[in-house]
């Protein structure tokens, strides 16, 4: 019932829409039903022996509610002549379905905008949400997740609560409309024909239910899907040169299988709903016909012939809405199942969140100080034991150990992708995490060992962020980066659009064009991950100029695994488990014969 509520919170900006719609919708079954009356006198007039004339009308009131109306319809058919009837007759009807499809129409005008409106604004919210979640939370296994709860259990959401809404507006009121003219026409009869209602209701609930289970399978497999084909598209450099790819195709038909079956079990199952409601609907009609037919036939029976075929045509008009009904809670089930998935998302609460009075930090100018930092993961053992450090402004700090050993862990406590366990991280005395995290990033740049360049041009790679870039900053940051002039070599220089995650480009170019991309951000704290990957000779001379570029004037904290880094660095930390084991700059630290940093030293240059 939660769910329910929260669903209707999110169609609730769209209440005027819906609530014209779902009016339209009535209007528009209130013409359908009307038809039907004209039925009577339809028949009456073209069969009736003798034609009707004037009666005293009786008395209205409820109970003869029949008899008022037949002799209303009947005085309104003696007023005129047979052929004359006939013609407004004809006419009537042609307008009858004229507004009745009039306001069908209307309906779907204004639920356009409901229905869709309702999946924009789930799906932007799922985005906006998922951008607040840390870091940790984005394995490849959830990526799938969460693009299919975005793509598909949205799509859901809205099929159910528009197919409610709709139904809600459209099948009870006829559902309501012909029992009213069953039972005033014949009420015995109807009662009989309701006592079969609840076992068809019974059945409906039974099948509704299964499909909900079924549908949370369905959609756990479309995330599975989502996930082969995020990672085997994005990998598909390795996996050709792997030649993987009977291997990645075997992954994707297991997935696309398994959704297969269980689509095809959920269809059969769900498909059962409409079938078993006519079958029984059909049962029921048939019966009434039969115990009429008797009455009619044994002379017990009053009816006219118009209000014969009128009730007929009543019975198997509601059959309609019954089927749609049953229709309908199948997927309100699907779209409970696939609402508690997305609401699911919503409810994670992002780790990394301002404090309350966070302070907003404009500028940095002392020091970065790791104060006894200890951290582990959600998943596994400590992997940052008590660690001691201090960046100072304007120092080139590097960050080298053995791989495993935490030093990327302890540079990503920086910016705060995570938060520490235990201890703090000062910057100029301040914990970082009383102050925002907007602003403490925006002191940062950040330049990883996977270069990311996304799919448009390279102005606006360089210029991430900003599309009212300024061209001259952009190319300023580009030549320190040494890009400007493979960039001018391209087929539109710095409008080039660059391929996905920049395939177009060598891997010294997207090194260089992502250096541009900090030199440009221009922070005051730069840190970077040196490339493991070797380059040739003369791009990664090129790129070492850039990296000196980029933290010229700048403080650096790097993982470095280059030669002249380490060597410019005022200082370094050696990593090992999770502590410092030694500290002191490249000289210092080579005096130690039998130290750490040494035999990393004599392994890594092979000196
Ligand atoms: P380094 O950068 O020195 O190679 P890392 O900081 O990447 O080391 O990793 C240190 C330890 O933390 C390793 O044992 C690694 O398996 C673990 N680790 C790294 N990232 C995660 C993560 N997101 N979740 C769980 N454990 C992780």
């Amino acid at each position: 019932m939660k769910i329910v509520l929260r669903i209707l919170r999110h169609l609730l900006p769209y209440k005027v829409h819906l609530g014209i719609a779902s009016l339209a919708m009535f209007i528009s079954t209130l013409f359908n039903m009307a038809t039907m009356v004209l039925i009577i006198p339809f028949i009456d007039t073209l069969f009736s022996k003798e034609y009707p004339t004037l009666q005293p009308v009786p008395e209205f009131s409820l109970g003869n509610l029949k008899d008022w109306g037949l002799t209303q319809i009947n005085n309104g058919m003696a007023s005129t002549d047979q052929s004359t009837a006939l013609q407004i007759l004809c006419v009537l009807l042609v307008g009858m379905f004229f507004f009745k499809n009039l306001f069908a129409y209307t309906q779907t005008w204004f639920m356009a905008i409901g229905e869709q409106g309702i999946i924009r604004d789930l799906r932007q919210m799922l985005y906006e949400k998922m951008n607040t979640l840390s870091l940790s939370y984005f394995t490849e296994e959830k990526k799938g997740m969460l693009m299919s709860r975005i793509i598909s259990d949205v799509q859901l959401i809205n099929n159910s609560a528009i197919a409610a809404v709709n139904s809600f507006f459209r099948d009870p009121p006829q559902i309501i409309g012909y029992t009213v003219v069953l039972f005033v026409i014949d009420w015995q009869l109807t009662l009989m024909a309701f006592l079969l209602i609840p076992t068809t209701g019974f059945i409906l609930t039974k099948i509704a239910s299964w499909v909900r289970r079924e549908s949370g399978l369905l959609q756990e497999s479309i995330a599975r899907i989502t996930a082969v084909l995020d990672e085997g598209l994005s990998s598909m450099r390795i996996v050709k040169a792997f030649r993987t790819e009977k291997f990645e195709i075997a992954k994707f038909r297991k997935e696309n299988q398994s959704y297969f079956r269980t689509f095809v079990r959920i269809k059969r199952s769900s498909e059962l709903a409409p079938p078993i409601t006519e079958t029984l609907s059909v049962l029921v009609v048939v019966i009434i016909i039969w115990f009429m037919g008797e009455n009619i036939l044994s002379g017990n029976s009053s009816m006219t012939n118009g209000l014969f075929v009128a009730y007929i045509f009543a019975l198997l008009q509601m059959m309609q809405p019954l089927k749609y009904f049953g229709q309908t809670m199948n997927q309100l089930a699907q779209g409970m199942a696939g609402a508690q998935r997305v609401f699911g998302v919503m409810d994670i609460e992002p780790r990394i969140v301002d404090r309350p009075n966070a302070a907003t930090v404009e500028s940095f100018t002392d020091r970065i100080s790791f104060d006894n930092v200890r951290f582990h993961y959600d998943t596994g053992d400590e992997v940052l034991s008590g660690i001691n450090a201090e960046i100072r402004a304007g120092e080139v700090v590097a960050v080298v150990g053995p791989s495993g050993a935490g030093k990327s862990t302890m540079v990503d406590l920086v910016p705060r992708f995570f938060d520490v366990t235990e201890g703090r991280i000062l910057l100029d005395g301040m914990d970082i995490r009383d102050l925002t995290v907007e602003s403490l990033r925006g002191l940062m740049g950040i330049v990883t060992q996977e270069t990311f360049l996304f799919n448009t041009t390279i102005r606006e790679n360089i210029a991430y962020g900003e599309p009212e870039a300024d061209m001259e900053r952009i190319r300023e940051a580009a030549k320190a980066a040494n890009a400007h002039e493979f960039i001018i070599e391209t087929e539109n220089g710095y409008d080039t659009v660059i391929g996905d995650r920049g395939v177009k480009l060598s891997g010294g170019q997207r090194q260089r064009l992502s250096i541009a991309r900090a030199i440009y951000k221009n922070p005051p704290i730069l840190i970077l991950d040196e490339a493991t990957s070797s380059l040739d000779t003369e791009s990664e001379l090129l790129v070492q100029k850039a990296i000196e570029n980029l933290m010229e004037g700048r403080t650096s904290i790097v993982i470095a695994h280059r030669l002249s880094t380490i060597q410019k660095a005022d200082r370094i930390y050696v990593i090992d488990d999770g502590r410092v084991v030694e500290t002191g700059t490249h000289r210092e630290l080579l005096e130690n014969q039998s130290g750490l940093y040494t035999k990393l030293y004599q392994m890594q240059f092979q000196l």
